[in-house]
């Protein structure tokens, strides 16, 4: 049973130590440069550990280990049977050490230990699990091409996968990546945010133990000017899934254009809307989750239900709702279980989430929340934020704020509603509540978005693909579709004498 104290949390963390160096072809290793950047806990400032400053050298060393793997069929080849086996012991080691991957993640980028506890580690586990056993259930095709012919239509492994992730879900990024392009039979070179490296290099760690060979499966932290352009632009990497920004996002499609023609899969930003309709009979519910869909993980979420439209005749009532679960979910101390949100990711991201909600003060109604506040006297803090009567060209329902920021803006009628959620440059992901079930249905089709919940918020799971329409990206992860991703189609035809 988990002592879910924060005593005991506190020590844990204060008894832990931290991965700090590259993880290449099977061995943990310093940069070639010898550099290091810290790994700092948001939430107290403090250095966590120095970690290497991998680049070009490091990127390239990991792409020819990735490869060689990849060519000796040391794990493109291994059976299916014995590939599964593996991953699955790499989901027992992730949960046999589940408080420590949901630490390292919590400490490196200040979200609830919780929650990492509960929902990022024991997902990371059973990702893993589930792509297992993936392995020996998918089958190929057969073409109907008649005698004398036999057409075998196989997806096979693409060879080196780069991955390069983003801070908010660290664990879940990197396992949302590798365990789809491992399953599928590549080898991997995984580039972690440079604010949260810490969870992928013990991950590294822990698919070697369960025996995913040297080279196959390489971690290289460092900054995205850096090793990720390098790993964008190399010549030898066959395709790289990206989760992060838009911005980003379309570089990486620029570095395939420049390099190797790559395939490239964005996974980028988002500005989810949530639709609230008079005709939704649990209000409150409605309000638990609208708070939970923007103020979850600080906000910091690629699907955060950041844009709250509401039918106009409920909608002050609607806000009360909300500014009551907003004061209730003030941010403390990540390692404290009493606390419900805990600290931004880091110095410069908490600065640019507070020029929204000072320049938001003076064009929009703040009810509850907007300043950043400090735990025991330290750290990166941001309350949950509320505007109401939000204008639809304003800032605050146009761009991705990445923090725990509300924008309420009223609606008429359905129309309205569905023209101003789909007016955005984003379509991750979508909210409608409502009981009229003709409505449910008219509007979810209505809306441009990779995910449409109806009566919950950012309803996700290993069996349904994850991903954006417009410039939210077109790269999906989880499902069985993820896999498509990580393979090529290969035609092999054979003729015979019948
Ligand atoms: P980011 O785009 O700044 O960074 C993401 C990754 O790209 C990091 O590993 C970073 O080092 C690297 N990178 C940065 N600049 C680079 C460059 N010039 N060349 C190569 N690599 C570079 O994003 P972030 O701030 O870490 O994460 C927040 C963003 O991620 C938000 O926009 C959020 O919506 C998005 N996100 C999307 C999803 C999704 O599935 N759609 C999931 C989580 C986060
Ligand atoms: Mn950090």
């Amino acid at each position: 049973m988990l002592d879910n104290t924060h005593e005991n949390w506190k020590s844990r963390a204060a008894g832990l130590s931290f991965p700090g160096q590259a993880f290449i072809d099977g061995k943990f290793t310093d940069a070639a440069s010898g550099k290091t950047f810290d790994s700092i806990n948001p939430a107290t400032g403090e250095i966590l550990t120095p970690v290497a400053e991998c680049d070009e050298e490091d990127v390239n060393r990991a792409v020819a280990a990735g490869r060689a793997a990849f060519e000796d069929g040391r794990w493109s080849r291994m059976a299916p049977g014995d590939r599964k086996a593996v991953m699955l012991k790499l989901a027992d080691l992730i949960r046999e050490n589940l408080t420590e991957m949901a630490l390292l993640d919590s400490l490196d980028m200040g979200k609830l230990v919780t929650d990492a506890v509960t929902v990022d580690a024991p997902g990371s586990a059973h990702f893993f699990q589930w792509y297992a056993e993936s392995i020996d259930k998918v089958f190929d095709e057969v073409a109907p091409t008649g005698p004398g012919d036999l057409a075998l239509v196989k997806r096979v492994p693409l060879g080196v996968v780069g991955a390069v992730t983003p801070w908010n879900f660290p664990l879940d990024m990197a396992t949302w990546k590798a365990a789809a392009a491992l399953a599928a039979g590549n080898s991997v070179v995984l580039k972690p945010a440079e604010q949260s490296p810490l969870s992928a290099l013990r991950l590294a760690e822990l698919a070697a133990e369960s025996g995913v060979p040297d080279g196959v499966f390489n971690v290289v932290p460092g900054f995205g000017v850096t090793a990720g352009k390098a790993l964008g632009l190399h010549m030898d990497v066959d395709c790289l899934a990206f989760t992060g920004s838009t911005a980003i996002g379309k570089m990486f499609m620029q570095y395939s254009g420049q390099s190797n023609l790559k395939q490239v899969w964005p996974e980028t930003g988002g500005k989810s809307p949530n639709l609230v309709f008079a005709d939704c009979e649990d209000l409150d519910a409605a309000a638990d989750m609208a708070a939970f869909g923007i103020f979850f993980n600080q906000g910091e979420v690629c699907s955060a239900n950041s844009r709250l439209y509401v039918e106009r005749s409920i909608k002050d009532a609607f806000v009360e709702k909300l500014i009551a679960r907003a004061q209730a979910m003030q941010p403390g101390d990540p390692l404290d279980p009493a606390s419900k949100m805990g600290a931004i990711v880091d110095e410069k991201q908490t600065q640019g989430i507070m020029r929204f909600v000072e320049d938001g003060k003076k064009t929009a109604n703040l009810v509850t929340g907007g300043d950043r506040v400090t735990v025991e006297g330290k750290g990166c803090f941001v309350q949950p934020t509320i505007f109401d009567d939000v204008s639809h060209d304003n800032p605050l329902a146009r761009d991705e704020i990445f923090g725990p920021v509300l924008s309420v803006i009223p609606f008429d009628t359905e129309d309205q509603a569905v023209t101003m959620a789909n007016d955005s440059i984003y379509g991750l992901a979508a909210s409608v509540w409502t009981d009229n079930l003709s409505r449910a249905c008219r509007v979810s089709d209505k809306l441009m978005a990779g995910t449409v919940s109806v009566n919950t918020v950012d309803a996700l799971s290993a069996m349904t693909p994850f991903g954006g329409m417009k410039q939210s990206g077109f790269g999906r992860d989880l499902s069985l579709h993820s896999l498509e991703k990580y393979t090529a189609l290969k035609t092999t035809w054979i003729k015979y004498k019948v």
